[in-house]
């Protein structure tokens, strides 16, 4: 063999090195993505509602309408001046009568865009049943086709803008755009109005975003949608099995009362008792202050 020949067991041992690099890597990553308010104040036994509440500026998140529809995705941020509305695939799973539903509020909303995005996995899952049913429209021929032509016919049902986010402008490790999902939980808002993103990281973590409940997606579709993204956080796409049920992943829902709370809380139980017990639920109720200052305003 001469120097220039690639020696197999030689590739071999690397890519052992390599997996075992990779894991330390992420092994340092999700300890450091842990640090923040809300995952420490949970793991030291304290209630959300407090937690929230120690969140100085916790009124940014609440401040601006949600006018800019996002993939739930984590890694998905909104467009520059918008403000992400997050469903998965940007409601590309719902069935039919569900998605004329989410027209007819979006149209009353006040959205500006809907965005579509790199590499989104719900556009793949109906990329594939449409393809295997010989049903998809003409010209398309990739699922980021797809989630584009999606996306372009929401924006066009409501009235709004359609704008394509690259892999480039997602989130992720430094230098590795949009590879890991590094989400900790999902962000389940009954509000219409939370924004994750307004916070800083040292008080919220990475979490996907799934406002579908306070735009009319019913307990079941959003009950299929949370059990989904948190199936990709626990498997190798995300930190998989670093979530236990001492260190879990969580579901974490913002309420306008405690009926809302009760009722979304009970639908997120559901979905979690699938999950292992490796997922915990957790709510808290926007104060009165918050609500009378910013809801119901563009
Ligand atoms: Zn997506």
């Amino acid at each position: 063999m001469t120097p220039d020949q690639k020696d197999p067991t030689i590739n071999h041992v690397d890519s052992a090195h390599q997996g075992h690099d990779e894991e330390a890597k992420k092994d340092a990553r999700f300890e450091e993505i842990r640090k923040n308010t809300i995952i420490e104040g949970l793991l030291a036994g304290k209630n959300l509602q407090e937690i929230m509440e120690s969140i100085d500026n916790l009124s940014e998140m609440f401040k601006r309408a949600l006018d800019t529809v996002v993939c739930a995705d984590g890694r998905v941020p909104a467009t520059i001046d918008g403000v992400k509305l997050g469903i998965a695939g940007q409601g590309i799973l719902l069935p039919p009568e569900e998605y004329k539903k989410l027209v007819e509020v979006l149209k009353v909303s006040g959205v500006k865009t809907v965005t579509s995005h790199d590499g989104c996995g719900a556009a793949g899952i109906v990329y594939d049943k449409m393809k295997e049913a010989g049903t998809l429209p003409k010209g398309i021929n990739s699922s980021d086709e797809l989630g584009r032509w999606f996306s372009k016919k929401l924006a066009g049902d409501i009235g709004a803008e359609h704008y394509h986010i690259s892999m480039e402008e997602m989130n992720g490790m430094e230098g590795e755009h949009g590879k890991l999902h590094e989400e900790q939980g999902v962000w389940i808002d009954t509000t219409k109005r939370a924004n994750p993103a307004a916070l800083s990281k040292k008080d919220v973590p990475p979490v996907y975003v799934a406002s579908g409940a306070g735009f009319e997606i019913s307990e079941e579709e959003c009950q299929k949608e949370i059990e989904a993204l948190a199936g990709i956080s626990l498997g190798d796409h995300g930190f998989g099995k670093r979530f236990t049920t001492e260190n879990p992943f969580y579901f974490i829902i913002s309420a306008k009362d405690e009926a809302d709370l009760a009722k979304w809380t009970a639908m997120a139980e559901r979905a979690a008792s699938k999950l292992n017990g490796r997922v915990a639920v957790k709510g808290f109720i926007v104060s009165e202050e918050i609500q009378k200052e910013y809801f119901d305003k563009k």
